[in-house]
């Protein structure tokens, strides 16, 4: 029986993780272990990490898998690193698995930013001057929130928060699946929730808490799409984290179909 590893985590890996197991296919999926009660697949499943390159190439030896796919969220940039290292040097077939990212569409008002710590130098920017709107930094048009202390919208993850705390003028909004490391400082409020969201309850959300700016990381795929909607019907700028690279060579798709299909061999 063919035997596949999945390195998931994330919706399209659990489609992938059905459709093989459905076309006789042995699978296995991986999981960080970082999320108390993750959404499970069908099938095998196995947590934590490999220990990083070598001991993904002695597990992959290990378990004589046939092909690897790496299904992880697009910002999870050390395992795909890893996965790409494990698999040059083991011989394993791999195949990335990422959803398209979002695209910038009619209304819409964001600023590409390629890092966590860029999207913060812009707060930090605009919380100085706080005349300037977030997605454009040399032209003096109006704040939404006008002036005082800059509301923000933080979707980014838990693990980035430390990243926008410390910023002067800057509160935060900072909505994660699990709670952030404690102690979270005076200016952040934690909302721990997890999609798929409703444009009306993102509306909601922006509207109660009178935010003045989205940062959120191109993540795309449907289920936290809603912001975006919202952000965009109430004239709201977003700062929008490119994706990190992918390593050089690896072969890309876009859909768990397109996936099963070349898993299937
Ligand atoms: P990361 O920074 O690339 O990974 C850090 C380490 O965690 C890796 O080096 C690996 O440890 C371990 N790891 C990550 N994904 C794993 C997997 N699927 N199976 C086994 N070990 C894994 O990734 P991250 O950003 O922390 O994300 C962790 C997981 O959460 C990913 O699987 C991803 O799909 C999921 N996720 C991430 C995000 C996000 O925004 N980053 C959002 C939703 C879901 P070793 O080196 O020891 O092998």
């Amino acid at each position: 029986m063919r035997r596949v590893l999945i390195l998931g985590g994330t919706a399209e890996a659990r489609a992938l993780a059905a459709d093989l197991a459905g076309r006789g296919v042995h699978v296995v999926s991986s999981l960080a272990g970082r999320v108390s009660n993750p959404r499970l697949p069908v099938g095998e499943v196995r947590e934590g990490g490999f220990g990083g390159p070598d001991g993904l190439a002695a597990w992959l030896a290990a378990e004589r898998i046939d092909a690897l796919v790496d299904a992880t969220h697009p910002f999870a940039a050390r395992m795909t690193a890893s996965a790409a290292e494990a698999a040059a040097r083991t011989g394993v077939p791999l195949l990335v698995l990422r959803r398209p990212g979002w695209r910038e569409g009619p209304g819409d008002a964001w600023r590409r930013v390629p890092s966590l710590h860029e999207a913060a130098a812009r707060l930090a920017e605009v919380a100085a001057r706080p005349s300037e709107d977030a997605t454009r930094p040399s032209e003096a048009s109006a704040r939404p929130g006008g002036g005082g202390t800059v509301r923000v919208f933080l979707t980014t993850g838990r693990r980035s928060l430390p990243v926008f705390t410390g910023l002067p003028g800057v509160w935060l909004l900072a909505r994660s699946v699990e709670p952030p490391e404690p102690p979270v400082p005076d200016n952040v409020r934690v909302l721990l929730d997890r999609g798929p969201y409703t444009v009306e309850g993102e509306r909601a959300l922006i509207r109660d808490h009178r935010l003045d700016v989205l940062v959120t990381k191109d993540s795309g795929g449907p289920m936290t799409t809603a912001k975006l909607v919202a952000a965009r019907e109430l004239g709201l700028p977003v700062i929008m984290v490119d994706r990190p690279p992918l390593p050089a060579g690896v072969r890309l798709v876009e859909s768990a179909a397109e996936a099963a299909a070349w898993a299937q061999g």
